[in-house]
């Protein structure tokens, strides 16, 4: 999860316009940040739209029957978990919805090794396609994300072990990172030892990623609602960074775009289309590449890239990245 307000406290935000433009035309109610244009999916000719991380029981309890929503819209999701009670409910949830995969971590904001044999159980069960969150978190809104060696101490333990267990188990790992890059790059050699690494919300610059790559890493790099609002880093990072290893999330309900107070299903929609904005490609194009990449990154295998390539966006870079991984 990546928070954008004080979790659990007041989130001041402002009426937006970006959603309420087709409201009357679809005879929709509720509040304007809630009408969201489907009919810009309608126009992607069935194209899957992939969200790369979701947490469906935060997501419920703010939209009590979304899950019994259809969404007008093909769709999958990798959902995320962090206590066994949430799994519980949230592999309840997932039985109504689309084909999803489930994933269990302890999330570097509550670094609770007691956790820690209920993941190995889910592992030994294949009872998750993969862990996490997992990761480092330094932005200084707790004491644990304080920047101190017993909250760094604590971390590390939590994120060792889970990269080791992904490692060992053959698992994807989806890190979280706030304000903590330069401690994952210390980790290189063990993260290259996972089978595939994903960043949830990219914080870092095209660099860094560039960095992840060349030490071996296995790495996707996920875009949210950061870039609705033309994060610097996350759209630099999205120019640069090879096609076949960006994503597309909600990280609902933690991303809220502008106006809104919280993410949802349906924001992926805009951030599928600003991705395409960005890469100077139609979303008709680059949705089967996000469809392809999520099937890669989640070593979900069985399905072909013959409609995922990035034309007109391809970098000698990609071309090169690619051709590596065949
Ligand atoms: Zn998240």
């Amino acid at each position: 999860m990546t928070f954008y307000f004080a979790r659990g406290k007041g989130i001041i935000f402002t009426f937006s316009e970006q959603f309420a433009h087709t409201a009357a035309d679809r005879g929709t109610y509720g509040p304007a940040w809630m009408r969201i244009d489907l009919s810009r999916a309608e126009s992607h000719n069935g194209s899957m739209y992939c969200d790369a991380h979701i947490h469906l029981v935060d997501l419920e309890e703010r939209e009590h029957s979304f899950a019994s929503t259809p969404l007008p819209f093909p769709w999958r999701a990798a959902v995320v978990t962090h206590a066994h009670a949430e799994f519980t409910r949230s592999e309840a949830l997932r039985r109504l919805l689309p084909p999803t995969i489930a994933g269990f971590g302890i999330h570097p904001q509550n670094p609770d090794m007691r956790n820690a044999a209920f993941l190995s159980s889910l592992c030994a069960a294949r009872g998750i396609s993969f862990i996490g969150e997992a990761g480092f978190d330094f932005f200084g809104d707790s004491a644990i994300t304080t920047r101190e060696p017993d909250a760094a101490r604590i971390q590390t333990e939590a994120f060792l072990f889970q990269v080791r267990l992904a490692a060992s188990a053959g698992l994807p790992l989806v890190v979280h990172a706030r304000k903590a890059t330069d401690m994952l790059m210390g980790y290189g050699r063990e993260l290259a030892a996972v089978p595939a690494v994903i960043f949830h919300c990219w914080p870092g610059r095209l660099e860094e990623a560039r960095m992840f790559l060349k030490k071996g890493i296995n790495a996707y790099f996920s875009f949210g609602t950061p870039i609705l609002r033309d994060s610097r880093h996350a759209i630099e990072s999205l120019r640069g960074i090879p096609c076949s290893r960006i994503l597309s999330e909600t990280d609902a309900p933690w991303q809220p775009p502008h106006g809104s107070p919280w993410s949802r299903r349906e924001d992926i929609i805009a951030v599928v289309d600003k991705m395409a904005k960005v890469l100077e490609m139609s979303s008709s194009a680059l949705l089967p590449v996000l469809e392809q990449n999520f099937v890669d990154a989640y070593l979900l295998h069985g399905m072909n890239r013959d409609s995922a390539s990035c034309a007109g966006s391809e970098t000698q870079e990609d071309s090169a990245h690619n051709a590596e991984r065949v």
